[in-house]
């Protein structure tokens, strides 16, 4: 008989959002005497105009910042809990933490720690649901004061603290410093938990389940019937993720994947469905074909460009530098930096400019005087990434032969060295058609020819 495998399973917000997903949660951990470690989200949206618990506390934070009332909010939130603890006849009462959450806010808790009680209230239902211990992420998952992760002190902590149980339920989401301040990954964060709960155990795999059948070649509200993708390499994943699939949060690929132990990206709702299996890139499983050439394609919007323009720019000594060195003194870092014989430009997020446009510009004009300077605002950036691409040529052939054909204008193009990527700029209005008309390329095959016009 094969060994049982040891699996750490990380349960999303949509996979716990009310009693009857739970039931579901339950159904799929007992299945498997391997899945021991159970690391749950804060309940997320029953359905599309839902709201979730942890968008919820935040309000909470927020208005008791302003010094306002938020008695219904919180009421709001025990109504959630009270309805899974109910319907599944289990003895958990979230009143008594809620009235603790509801002083600490009023006495100036913070953000962090407001968001971390869905995660920590729905850990110790499902640990009552399921018959498991409870461990507290804060005792487990370690901050320096200046919120930064600490990798080593988090695996120490977090081995002492499991050695010796079998199973156990561990909030995600959040951890603490030495002195007890609760802190959070940034959102969607409970994945990262999970990936460090799986490494900490020494777990054969990590699961991670979520509201689809695994990692979609594209995002399904763009493409609403994009097809799964069998197996993938952390690499991949990493730029689909950083890119924008948000099915696993980009910080959760580093903890595993210096352990080797795969992620299984599941769906609770289709639980026989294999899912996505994330793998090593010099692994066995990574040489099976995925079929296509390109393994995904994401995207993000709200990125500008400051496009620069100065005669003889490329004979200049220094030029590159003096512009990188106003936005450093900004505290600003870019994108991307494509650039022609006399001009250069800058991809950089909406977010890290803003409010600084005004210095940033009059900056470059005094330290370069470009023949032009100015900045363009609506920008996406969209990811066309695959291993296969390195044994392909055409590809980027193939893209631009799409996207001229859909009459979509590309402001730039890069290709990584590690031919994994290719990274497309264009306009925000183009967006969605862009990563339509690529998938249809190349995984529906729609052949393409160019108009001459
Ligand atoms: P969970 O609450 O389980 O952590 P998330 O909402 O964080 O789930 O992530 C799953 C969602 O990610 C999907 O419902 C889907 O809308 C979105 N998504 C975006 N891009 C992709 C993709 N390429 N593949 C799968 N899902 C994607
Ligand atoms: N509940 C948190 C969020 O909504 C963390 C998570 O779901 O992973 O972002
Ligand atoms: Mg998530």
């Amino acid at each position: 008989m094969a060994a049982v495998q040891l699996k750490t399973v990380k349960f999303g917000g949509s996979s716990l959002a009310d009693a009857a997903q739970f039931r579901k949660v339950k159904a799929i951990i007992e299945s498997d005497p391997g899945r021991c470690f159970v690391v749950p989200s804060a309940p997320g949206k029953r359905h599309s105009k839902d709201v979730k618990v942890t968008d919820m506390l935040y309000q909470c934070q927020q208005l008791a910042a302003e010094g306002k009332d938020f008695s219904q909010t919180l009421a709001q939130i025990r109504e959630r809990y009270m309805e899974i603890a109910n319907t599944l006849s289990v003895s958990f009462d979230p009143t008594a933490a809620l009235e603790k959450i509801e002083a600490d806010l009023k006495a100036g808790a913070s953000k962090d720690y407001a968001a971390s009680r869905g995660e920590y209230l729905n850990g110790m239902l499902l640990s009552e649901y399921l018959g498991f211990p409870f461990v507290d992420a804060a005792e487990v998952v370690c901050f320096t004061e200046a919120g930064v992760f600490r990798m080593d002190d988090t695996m120490q902590k977090m081995r002492a603290r499991l050695k010796g149980l079998e199973r156990a339920v561990v909030p995600g989401f959040y951890g603490a410093t030495d002195d007890g301040r609760i802190i959070t990954f940034s959102r969607g964060g409970s994945d990262v938990t999970g990936s460090l709960v799986a490494r900490a155990t020494r777990s054969d795999i990590y699961e991670n389940w979520t509201d689809v059948s695994g990692v979609l070649v594209a995002d399904p509200r763009i493409v609403p019937d994009a097809a799964v993708i069998n197996t993938v390499t952390y690499e991949e994943l990493r730029e689909l993720s950083y890119m924008g699939a948000t099915v696993l949060h980009e910080d959760a690929i580093f903890p595993v994947r210096a352990a080797g132990i795969p992620i299984n990206i599941r769906n609770t709702n289709e639980p026989e469905a294999p899912g996505t299996f994330i793998v090593a890139d010099d692994s066995a499983e990574s040489d099976v074909e995925t079929g296509y050439t390109i393994t995904g394609i994401a995207g993000k919007k709200g990125f500008c460009a400051i496009n620069i323009q100065k005669a003889m720019m490329n004979a200049e000594l220094g030029f590159c530098r003096k512009v990188l060195t106003v936005l450093e003194d900004n505290g600003i870092s870019f994108e991307h930096m494509p650039s022609g014989i006399d001009t250069m430009t800058l991809i950089l997020p909406e977010d890290a400019i803003r409010g600084k446009e005004k210095t940033v510009l009059s900056g470059i004009r005094k330290a370069v005087s470009p023949d032009r300077c100015e900045i363009e605002h609506g920008i996406s950036l969209l990811a066309v990434v695959g291993r296969g691409m390195r044994r392909t040529r055409g590809t980027a052939a193939r893209i631009f032969a799409a996207l001229a054909h859909a009459r979509i204008n590309i402001k730039m193009i890069d290709q990584g060295s590690s031919e994994l990527n290719i990274i497309i700029g264009l306009l925000d209005g183009d967006f969605e058609e862009a990563v339509r008309r690529i998938y249809e390329i190349f995984i529906t095959g729609a052949s393409v020819t160019v108009d001459e016009d």
